[in-house]
């Protein structure tokens, strides 16, 4: 039998991603001890309960005492916290990883809290769903998935082997990009359709009491798929749209000017420029779907 790729693996933050990583590690055997730093006693008592962590701590030290990984998983906007609670503690030689969904500012928050010694990996799996917290997060969430490290330059190359082993065990396909490519590409792929849902499900909330309701009533005609992503965790968004503020107002620019061009073009009723885009688009879902993506 082969060792496991890592002896303690500490979770910071076990939401969502995190418990999801702690039950495939479980799974494929890549870690012989798994523990979970998290301030909340109710995700520290379900990670045990569910039996995905052997050990739960709101302590820094304790709980990446050992620890040759660490993953912090938290919102973006409290990774600076973390880093600053577990920097004094960790010991030369810890891989630090985390999943955050914006990278530069992540990199700018935990870099100046990570002692020497201890080697950075970001990270980011493009995997999750509308759910958050432990009860959430399932084994086979990042198979088939993309996960897309963001190495540092003159970062360690040994601990980005074994980050890349770890995502490739469970399964998923790992890319390299640097962080600012990374946050432009996650603007429009992910914090977009994700602000676009945010608005028109608040705009329907704002109508007038009867409208309102035919707007639940008939949902299925396209507003459901909207819903679906607009009940996603609000800190965690919150966090994205401020870590990712010149990505996203960009896109949001680019995406206004193309708004408006179909609206005058509904207007001028030219009904070409219309059909013209939406085969452009009808094609791109096709493209997703030969990716095994959809
Ligand atoms: P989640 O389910 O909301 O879980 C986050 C956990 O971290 C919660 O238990 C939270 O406790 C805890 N926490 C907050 N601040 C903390 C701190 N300072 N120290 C220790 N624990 C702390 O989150 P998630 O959906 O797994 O997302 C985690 C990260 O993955 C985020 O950075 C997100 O951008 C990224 N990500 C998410 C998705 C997705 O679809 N969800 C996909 C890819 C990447 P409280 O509840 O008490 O705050």
């Amino acid at each position: 039998m082969t060792a496991p790729l890592f002896d303690t693996v500490c979770l910071v933050g076990i939401g969502l991603i995190n418990s999801s990583l702690a039950r495939a590690l479980r799974k494929h055997d890549l870690a012989r001890r798994l523990v979970t730093l998290d301030i909340s006693a109710e995700a520290r008592d379900a990670a045990l309960r569910l039996g995905i962590v052997d050990a739960a701590t709101a302590d820094a030290a304790e709980a990446v005492k050992g620890a040759g990984l660490v993953v912090v998983g938290t919102p973006v906007g409290a990774m600076e916290q973390v880093a600053a609670a577990i920097g004094p503690h960790l010991e030369p030689g810890t891989i630090v990883t985390d999943v955050g969904s914006v990278k530069i500012a992540v990199v700018r928050d935990l870099v100046p809290h990570l002692p020497d010694g201890v080697h950075f990996v970001p990270g980011h799996p493009i995997a999750g769903t509308e759910h958050s917290g432990p009860e959430a997060g399932f084994a086979e969430l990042f198979a088939g998935r993309w996960t897309i490290l963001t190495p540092l330059p003159g970062g360690d190359p040994k601990a980005l082997e074994k980050v890349r082993a770890l995502w490739s065990a469970i399964g998923a396909m790992v890319e390299e990009m640097d962080p600012h490519h990374h946050d432009q590409v996650l603007a429009i792929t992910s914090h977009l359709p994700h602000l676009i849902a945010y608005t028109i499900v608040g705009t329907a909330n704002d109508l007038e009491g009867h409208l309102q309701q035919e707007v639940i009533k008939f949902s299925a005609s396209g507003f459901r798929d909207f819903t679906r992503i607009a009940a996603s965790d609000p800190i965690m968004w919150r966090d994205i749209f401020l870590g990712n503020k010149e990505a996203v107002l960009e896109v949001i620019q680019r995406f206004t000017e193309d708004l408006t061009a179909l609206q005058r073009a509904i207007r001028w009723g030219e009904g070409e420029v219309l059909e013209e885009r939406f085969r452009e688009t009808r094609a791109i879902r096709r493209a997703i779907i030969d990716a095994k993506q959809a």
